[in-house]
């Protein structure tokens, strides 16, 4: 997956639309302290599906809409849309029924927030679960928790981390946890079909 552009608005310190377009060879963001360079990487993860509170440096996910300045009011909404050009097999998990995608493809990946009323998703304008985001970036073997982030104090924490941990830094890095969720999905979709047999003895067990 390659990141080619980043939308930002109302998210934390970026509460006017801003538009970053990340071209080859770009290797840093340089700024003072408090500019916001933090926050972009934020706003890449926020995008990509991060539910954790923590990991978004807040005590709540409505944290992340701009809460006011001393000029400027506190805005209701926060959207992040990402674009990205994504291998065929990773894309298609999000297109539409029916809707093959080619070698590689471009996708507009976005997800906004409205305060107490949560988070949606979009691929390309049409909304998606949070699964399926979680599953696009899994396949494409990045993602929110991904090794491709790697946030302040991480590498400490990676070498104190439990042998199941790492292992897990490793399955995303071969793009193969997307595997986890789509098998968490099958024994969900598999108990169902079970409930459903068991009523279906039951009622058959009453008519005869
Ligand atoms: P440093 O170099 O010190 O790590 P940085 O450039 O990474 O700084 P960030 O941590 O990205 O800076 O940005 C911090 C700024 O974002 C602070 O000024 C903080 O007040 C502001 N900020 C964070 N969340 C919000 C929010 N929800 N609304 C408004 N401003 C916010």
């Amino acid at each position: 997956m390659k990141i080619t552009r980043l939308r930002i608005a109302g998210f934390k310190s970026f509460v006017d639309a801003t538009d970053v377009s990340i071209e080859p060879g770009l290797s840093g963001v340089v700024g003072p302290n408090g500019c916001g360079k933090s926050n972009l990487v934020e706003a890449l993860r926020f995008v990509m599906g991060e539910s954790s509170f923590k990991a978004m440096r807040g005590s709540g996910m409505d944290d992340v809409i701009f809460a006011g300045s001393t000029n400027r009011p506190a805005r209701n909404a926060a959207e992040v849309s990402l674009q990205a050009i994504v291998d065929g097999a990773a894309a298609a998990h999000v297109m539409k029924p029916g809707q093959t995608p080619a070698t590689s493809t471009e996708l507009e990946i976005s997800r906004r927030i409205e305060r107490e009323a949560g988070s949606t998703y979009r691929v390309n304008g049409r909304e998606v679960r949070a699964r399926d985001v979680h599953i696009l970036f899994a396949d494409a073997a990045t993602g929110a928790r991904s090794s491709a982030l790697v946030r302040q104090g991480q590498i400490g924490e990676l070498i104190a981390a439990k042998p199941k941990d790492r292992r897990s830094i490793l399955e995303d890095a071969a793009g193969i946890s997307g595997l986890h969720s789509r098998r968490h999905e099958a024994e969900l979709k598999l108990k169902g079909a079970e409930q459903n047999l068991e009523r279906l003895e039951d009622v058959l067990g009453e008519i005869t």
